[in-house]
């Protein structure tokens, strides 16, 4: 079994892709950004986000506490409660790139993806599964679109589950987001030298993954 690292932009149709492979293949699929949602969430929760000021102390300090896990069904838990619901709001979607920056957080969950996926057999979507996660990923896919599609997706998602929402305020976010994920110091989003680039732009969901499931094949031929 091999392992496949999707890594790329926010709110570009990675998860749907990298579940639907993982669900035809039988392996287990990873949303490590689920992982940092959970995280900034906690944070949240106990008012250690102010703007894009988090308090540091308290929250490398909890860190012990923090039990974050994906389960079979492709819940996210934080503590024992399905916060999968809980960490898409446009709350945590504006706080999570500030948690996500902080060394101690990245160290601890990358641990926790690294031994989810050791022995193979995993899809994982993130920003640095190829680069730092699984940097020997025998398949390494960096997704991308332009920031409006992504948004527009983004935001067909959120009122088709009934939320209110504002397209430019989306829009901002998605552009705020690539702007702090690739700007920070610690493990950017950044290609893989070795990654395949998909610009799924004008691309179907199916068309999508018929493409992922060809570079399976390819990745298993040679891997
Ligand atoms: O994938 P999603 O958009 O849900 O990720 C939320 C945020 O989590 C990203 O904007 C990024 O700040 C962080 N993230 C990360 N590394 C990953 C996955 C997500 O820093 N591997």
């Amino acid at each position: 079994m091999i392992t496949i690292a999707i890594d790329g932009y926010s709110s570009c149709g990675k998860s749907t892709m990298a579940k639907q492979l993982a669900k035809s293949v039988g392996y287990t699929y990873v949303d490590t950004g689920a992982m940092y949602r959970a995280v900034a969430l906690y944070a949240l929760r106990h008012g250690w986000i102010n703007g894009g000021h988090v308090n540091k102390e308290a929250l490398t300090a909890a860190l012990d506490d923090i039990d974050v896990r994906q389960d079979k069904d492709g819940n996210t838990t934080l503590c024992g409660e399905n916060v999968s619901a809980a960490i898409r709001t446009m709350e945590v979607s504006n706080s999570v790139s500030y948690v996500s920056a902080i060394p101690e957080v990245r160290s601890r969950l990358v641990a926790l993806q690294r031994a989810m996926g050791s022995n193979g057999g995993v899809v994982m979507d993130g920003r640095d599964i190829g680069t730092v996660v699984f940097p020997n990923a025998e398949l390494k896919v960096f997704v991308t679109a332009s920031a409006e599609i992504r948004a527009q997706r983004r935001y067909d998602e959120m009122t088709a589950k009934g939320e209110k929402v504002d397209f430019n305020e989306v829009l901002e976010n998605v552009k705020r987001r690539d702007y702090l994920d690739e700007t920070r110091a610690e493990s950017p989003l950044r290609k893989a030298d070795d990654a395949i680039v998909l610009d799924n732009g004008s691309m179907t969901i199916e068309g999508q993954n018929a493409w992922l499931m060809e570079k399976f094949e390819e990745a298993c031929r040679k891997g």
